[in-house]
């Protein structure tokens, strides 16, 4: 990754608007598939995603199955309509990654060990990309593995950090993605104090690394709020916007 244009103005603001320690809007509606056990749709900035959780449920073939856990599957797709090109339906090398590095950050959050020989199928479908996406979607997942009812010790909330014109901002957009220097997507379960994702696209030295972790540290605390609203809103509905006013 090496940026030749300018994402940054002189009054410091991005290609969206956004200063370097803002994140883009985030919306979370809880339980829009009737189907599934559990499952969100996340507005992350232009990225559309929804999540559907399923189970625990017999495991298919019966071989697989565990004697002492869960099976916990991840499926992230893109949608062929989801970016300016037409996508291949096909799962890619990177659809495949991501699905593997979605069910790592999220399996240290579920007590699978309650539920032995059964399996958890998690479904991440982006609608609409707009960098960013592996993140949004592990936060939906989240947000629908909590709607599912499945006991957790914790959230998992997801943010990027990543380096433009060699500033280190917060949540990098699609542009940045692209044109930037590096990006840095994290998950974090806030309660725990634990990350369980990090990777790195790009070159950064020891204190640029530093501070993005921290970065990206401080945008899944802001997330994570939201996420626990999402699930209260659909719970306790509008007795939560009255007890915050209280
Ligand atoms: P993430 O979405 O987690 O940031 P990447 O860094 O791999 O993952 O991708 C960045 C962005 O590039 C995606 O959000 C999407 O907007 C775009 N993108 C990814 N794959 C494709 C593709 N096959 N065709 C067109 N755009 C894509």
């Amino acid at each position: 990754m090496t940026q030749t244009k300018n994402l940054i103005d002189e009054e410091g603001k991005r290609t969206d608007g956004r200063t370097i320690d803002d994140l883009r809007e985030i919306k979370i509606t809880v339980g829009v598939i009737r189907n599934a056990d559990g499952s969100a749709f996340i507005e992350f900035g232009r990225n559309k995603i929804i999540a559907a959780v399923y189970g625990p449920r017999e495991v298919h073939p019966k071989h697989m199955a565990l004697p002492d856990r869960c099976v916990l599957k991840c499926r992230y797709h893109m949608s062929p309509f989801s970016t300016d090109t037409r996508k291949n339906p096909a799962p890619s090398r990177r659809e495949v990654e991501i699905s593997k590095v979605m069910r790592e950050s999220l399996e240290p959050a579920l007590i699978l060990e309650d539920y032995p020989r059964a399996t958890i199928d998690v479904f991440v479908e982006v609608l609409q990309a707009d960098g960013g996406s592996r993140c949004a979607g592990i936060v939906a997942a989240s947000v629908a593995l909590a709607d599912a009812g499945i006991n957790m010790r914790d959230i998992v909330s997801a943010c990027a950090a990543g380096k433009v014109d060699d500033r280190i901002v917060l949540d990098v957009n699609d542009t940045e993605d692209k044109e930037g220097s590096a990006d840095m997507p994290v998950a974090y379960m806030p309660h725990l104090d634990q990350v369980t994702l990090l990777q790195l696209d790009g070159i950064l030295t020891r204190d640029q690394f530093n501070e993005s972790l921290d970065k990206a540290i401080m945008g899944c605390k802001k997330v994570y709020e939201i996420q626990k609203q999402a699930l209260m809103q659909k719970y306790f509905g509008n007795e939560t916007e009255l007890k915050e006013e209280q």
